[in-house]
């Protein structure tokens, strides 16, 4: 059987990468993570990554690259990541967050991000020095 796919962003604006701090469920309420959500059926990541990233958010982004690598989540799903840019819109947190925040690269180890994020928040935050 092949895993599902949930997908999430590793969104930048001026030089900084975006936090969002889950209030559900239980078990990871509190806890940080880039944020996205399930594939739908038939549905690019890209596709999907920017659909999620509206709902959630409320903005417009424009995918750019995926990271290299998958991580597993519970049974029966994978994590993909990829970066993106704000396209257009101020981040709110109208779907799944009760708080987001914009962090330089250097950053990115004040939050407490999900387990299964950090090695893709730590590429991102490489990436992001770079650029
Ligand atoms: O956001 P949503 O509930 O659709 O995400 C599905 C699952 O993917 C959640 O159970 C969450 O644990 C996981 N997830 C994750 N890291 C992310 C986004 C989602 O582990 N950045």
């Amino acid at each position: 059987m092949t895993d599902r796919v949930v997908v999430a962003g590793a969104l930048y604006d001026r030089g900084r990468l975006l936090a969002a701090r889950r209030s559900a469920p239980e078990e990871l309420a509190g806890r940080w993570e880039l944020p996205g959500g399930k594939l739908e059926p038939g549905e690019r990541p890209e596709d999907a990554l920017v659909r999620e990233l509206r709902e959630e958010l409320g903005v417009e982004a424009e995918p750019l690259a995926r990271i290299p690598g998958e991580w597993p989540l519970k049974p029966g799903y994978v994590l993909q990541v990829w970066t993106a840019r704000l396209v257009a819109g101020e981040p709110q947190p109208l779907e799944d967050h009760d708080a987001l925040r914009w962090l330089t690269p250097d950053e990115t180890d004040t939050v407490d991000w999900l387990d299964q994020d950090r090695p893709a928040v730590a590429e991102a935050a490489r990436l992001l020095r770079g650029a």
